[in-house]
């Protein structure tokens, strides 16, 4: 039994002090922090947040030895008494894999936070907490006289904290209970929980019910489920665990129709990863190595298979209309078709370089890469139109997996993956490797007409310049330069300043589209490192824009009866 107990007594200094006990086995005690919190890709160093580390073994300090900057090993005697290690994690990072810590609330990921312990990962943990007055706290564990109870590490280091002076609200999904706790940033914003909680709480049930009919299930698989919302400003994001979620959300979207549904969809998200991703894990994560950044090549279905359902599951909750699917749908297919590092990067590579390209993206990105999560949608979208064209479906793979691997713990392999899909199609053996290994693109085109569908072209109303400037505070700057475009070309670099187009001095967006002219020479004049520069800018005719979803006008019956059974993700009919 470890016992781990958290202060957070003094919010104002945004530190937790941590106290861990533990008896120890051998005569030398290997620590460590995790580097990463699992389901965010990124070796995030959250030693660099810790301080004042102590241990201590009957009244006496013992000497730690520093092996790597998140690691130590300490000498102690295995025949005396427990072995007390303190020390404080600084809390200042509000996001759904950092810890924040301040007067109102507090949050915690706990893989920031808890040392690992040489020789007690399977051990059973018990964590308290000490917290301002009229605090409570919320965890995913199970709770008795203000101890929680974990089953070993990764149980603990997979529940988030929240702390704060909240009041939870509850619902249930098919007789399995939820709490839903949100921090709004000021008491105010909590009225608008308050007042819509009983359609919001309603319109969650929903939603959830609505992953575990697509799941083929008649309960969902955590056995009790905590929903912890962070309401900002302006803000999106989640991190999914086996019995809980956490969201970041910016409360003024939540006001629009859009931005609600939205909302929804990031809950059946996370929702849905409590099969896919958590319990049906890809071998690589199973078990985790919180230390070293394991190659998931397979991640593309984790999210990509996630992004694409949960645009369907306000829509089959009752919570939206089809044109809702058809806008979003078009939104993800619109920004993969002007996304030029999909012809660099498959999606295999997107997957497997996620540590140090997708969570480290930057001005050049979107020439080299391409999300695994974006084109991995896309990738299902046409995974489920080829296996509808046989009678199955992307949601009976996702089923046929759970049933084979995630229900019992046992992580599954990129050829586990092809095998399950080519069971349905046998075609899918050969062809899905390709979508995954190379780069040339799925019949995007052909998949949609099976349901009766066509992507719209809009094209750019000004002349094309491949660069997209934006507004700072010293004036108007390169933001973006497209590879191999008129801009690159004519030796504009991300960070340039825009000072002129042909004498016309360039202080808004507009002012450079508006000077725009197709296809003749322009001189435009930037500022870089201080010194002005004349370059010839040749700007080409406009360019697609974006694309929407459209219904071919003369569909046939038997595609307007596929289109309406994907779209509500009923089995297809065998033709
Ligand atoms: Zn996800």
């Amino acid at each position: 039994m470890v016992q781990v107990h958290l202060d957070l007594s003094e919010p104002q200094q945004h530190l937790v002090a941590v106290q861990i006990q533990v008896a120890p086995r051998l005569a030398r005690l290997r620590l460590a922090l995790p580097g990463w919190t699992p389901g965010s890709y990124l070796i995030r160093d959250y030693v660099r947040l810790l301080e004042g580390l102590v241990v201590e073994q009957d009244g006496r300090v013992l000497e730690l030895q520093r092996l790597e900057p998140s690691a130590w090993v300490v000498a102690c005697d295995p025949s005396g008494g427990l072995l007390t290690i303190r020390y404080r994690v600084l809390a200042t990072e509000l996001t759904v894999r950092t810890c924040h810590l301040d007067h109102e609330h507090g949050f915690l990921a706990l893989a920031a936070v808890v040392l690992e312990l040489e020789g007690e990962r399977w051990s059973p943990y018990q964590l308290s907490c000490t917290l301002p007055k009229g605090w409570q706290a919320f965890l995913p564990l199970p709770v008795s006289n203000g101890v929680w109870e974990a089953r070993n590490l990764d149980h603990l280091l997979d529940s988030p904290v929240e702390a704060g002076p909240h009041q939870p609200l509850h619902f249930a999904v098919h007789g399995v209970p939820h709490q839903l706790v949100c921090w709004a940033g000021g008491p105010g914003d909590e009225r608008w929980l308050l007042e819509r909680q009983p359609q919001l709480l309603d319109d969650l049930r929903r939603v959830c019910e609505a992953c575990c009919r697509l799941m083929g299930v008649e309960r969902p698989a955590a056995d009790n489920y905590l929903v912890i919302l962070h309401l900002v400003d302006e803000g999106y994001g989640g991190l999914e665990h086996d019995d809980s979620t956490v969201l970041v959300y910016g409360r003024r979207n939540l006001e629009k129709p859009n931005g609600y549904r939205r909302f929804l969809q990031l809950v059946a998200h996370e929702y849905l990863h409590q099969w896919n991703v958590r319990r049906l894990r890809p071998a690589e994560l199973t078990p985790i190595d919180y230390h070293r950044p394991p190659v998931v090549p397979s991640l593309w279905f984790a999210e990509g298979v996630t992004s694409y359902l949960d645009q369907f599951l306000p829509l089959t909750a009752g919570l939206s209309e089809p044109e809702d699917l058809f806008l979003d749908l078009a939104e993800d297919l619109s920004r993969y078709r002007l996304t030029p590092g999909r012809a660099v990067q498959s999606l295999r590579e997107s997957s497997q370089e996620a540590w140090v390209k997708l969570y480290k993206a930057d001005a050049y990105s979107a020439d080299a890469q391409v999300s695994y999560y974006l084109k991995g949608a896309v990738v299902a979208l046409c995974l489920d139109l080829h296996l509808r064209r046989s009678g199955g479906s992307l949601m009976q793979v996702l089923r046929q997996l759970w049933l084979s691997h995630g229900r019992w713990g046992r992580g599954y392999s990129e050829a586990d993956l092809v095998e399950s899909f080519a069971t349905q199609a046998p075609d899918l053996a050969t062809q899905l490797p390709r979508w995954l290994n190379e780069l040339d693109d799925p019949d995007l085109d052909g998949y949609l007409s099976s349901v009766g569908l066509f992507l719209d072209a809009e094209m750019a109303s000004t002349p094309w310049a491949g660069l997209t400037p934006r507004l700072e505070a010293g004036g108007l700057t390169a933001a973006r330069v497209v590879r191999g475009g008129p801009a690159e070309q004519a030796g504009v670099m991300v960070g340039d300043e825009l000072v002129a187009l042909d004498q016309q001095r360039l202080k808004t967006q507009d002012d450079l589209q508006r000077a725009l002219r197709a296809n003749q020479p322009q001189t435009l004049l930037i500022a870089r490192r201080s010194q002005l520069r004349r370059l010839e800018l040749r700007p080409q005719s406009p360019q697609v824009e974006r694309y929407s979803l459209k219904c071919v006008v003369e569909a046939t019956d038997e595609q307007l009866d596929a289109q309406q059974r994907w779209l509500l993700q009923q089995p297809a009919r065998l033709g």
